[in-house]
């Protein structure tokens, strides 16, 4: 069309576009975008995932026993993905969560049999949160390899893909769920793993392939005798996953802050975070840490704000030259964040999980872990 209107001359073109047909055809076009946009936020209705199928919660068997003697930080070596190179093909380091325990171990003090080793989440505990169709659409090479962001996986068989790369991601799905339980005995729980917080129900995204934060919620509400959950989102990245799976359940609390300049863009999901706190890129420690501050103390003053499990998803590509998060806070600042979001949960007696979310920059685990671990032995309630 655009070509015959190029061929007519100057006056053809003004009787086209003087015809009454020309604005009827451009008022159906505004009111098919309008009709859409108010399908899209209006009435189309939010989220149905409030209310989890509590048989299959019930019968799951990742709430395990813990003996005494453990602390509560949950890694399993299956969580580290490294097969033909593949970690070397992504710009996220999917072999970190090993080292991170290393870290532990070594600068922290950590006895090796002491830490906590989860089950690996079944079919039947995902559909606790995810659909028949989503968990059917992971059998697609082409689909993880766009969830993981490395295209060349595509071609590989499926079969592979499930054992080398699903599988550690269910087995820290496991580790999540797990940490809630651990964190309401122990009052902390810090799983080496998880945070997928780019995923929801129906939409993996971003080397996110399962919602482990919607999920350990769901467990909480249904095992662990709690209602009121408030998730702190401090990884630089938006976290429109558990955003959009919560949407409409007022016993969630979204505290998210994010860098709007970089992924997911997922303007939907923003208006479900209950208090939202851009961080744009170049934000310096002193100002990213001013910026917490004055959020943890407004949510604090939240009238009813009464919640009973705090999941804290730390990401570290907040640091400085991470090239994804485009923040530039120092490595002591980071600690100091972890510290902050850890003493407003305990001088409130609330439990809380930490996830080390989806981050690269393996090089800060080694400053912070042994730092999370001394930080965060505290006492018993
Ligand atoms: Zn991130």
């Amino acid at each position: 069309m655009s070509f015959r209107v190029m061929m007519l001359s100057g006056d053809e073109s003004n009787r086209i576009i003087l015809k009454p047909t020309f604005y009827f055809a451009v008022l159906a076009i505004a009111a098919i975008e309008v009709s859409y946009l108010v399908y899209r936020y209006l009435i189309r209705p939010r989220n149905k995932m409030s209310t989890a199928p509590q048989e299959l919660i019930i019968s799951s068997k990742l709430y395990i026993d813990i003996p005494p003697n453990k602390v509560p930080i949950i890694y399993s070596p299956g969580y580290d993905i490294s097969f033909l190179g593949m970690e070397k093909m992504h710009p996220f380091d999917s072999a970190k969560w090993g080292r991170v325990c290393q870290f532990l171990i070594i600068g922290g003090g950590l006895a090796k049999d002491g830490i906590v080793e989860p089950r690996e989440a079944s079919k039947e505990d995902l559909l606790v949160v995810h659909t028949e169709l989503y968990l059917k659409s992971l059998r697609n090479s082409a689909n993880v390899a766009r969830i993981i962001e490395v295209p060349p996986v595509a071609v590989f068989p499926n079969c592979l893909l499930q054992q080398k790369v699903l599988s550690p991601f269910r087995k820290q799905v496991g580790g999540t769920i797990l940490a809630a339980k651990l964190a309401k005995h122990r009052s902390w729980a810090i799983n080496i793993g998880g945070g997928f917080h780019h995923c929801s129900r129906e939409k993996g995204g971003g080397f996110c392939a399962y919602a482990d934060i919607s999920l350990c919620i769901h467990y909480a509400f249904v095992l662990l005798d709690i209602s009121s959950v408030m998730i702190i989102d401090l990884d630089a990245h938006q976290g429109n996953g558990h955003e959009m799976d919560f949407s409409n359940d007022d016993r969630v609390y979204i505290l998210d802050m994010y860098n709007p300049d970089i992924y997911p863009f997922d303007f939907e999901a923003r208006r479900y975070i209950n208090h939202r706190v851009e961080v744009v890129s170049g934000t310096t420690t002193e100002q990213y840490l001013a910026k917490l501050n004055t959020a943890l103390n407004e949510v604090a003053e939240t009238p009813n704000f009464k919640p009973q499990l705090v999941i804290y998803n730390a990401g570290t590509d907040i640091l400085d030259g991470d090239p994804l998060g485009r923040l530039k806070v120092s490595p002591c600042g980071v600690i100091n964040r972890d510290e902050m979001v850890f003493q407003f949960a305990h001088e409130r007696n609330i439990p809380i999980v930490m996830l080390t979310s989806v981050v690269k920059n393996i090089q800060l685990q080694k400053h912070t872990g042994p730092a999370h671990f001394r930080c965060h032995r505290v006492p018993q309630p």
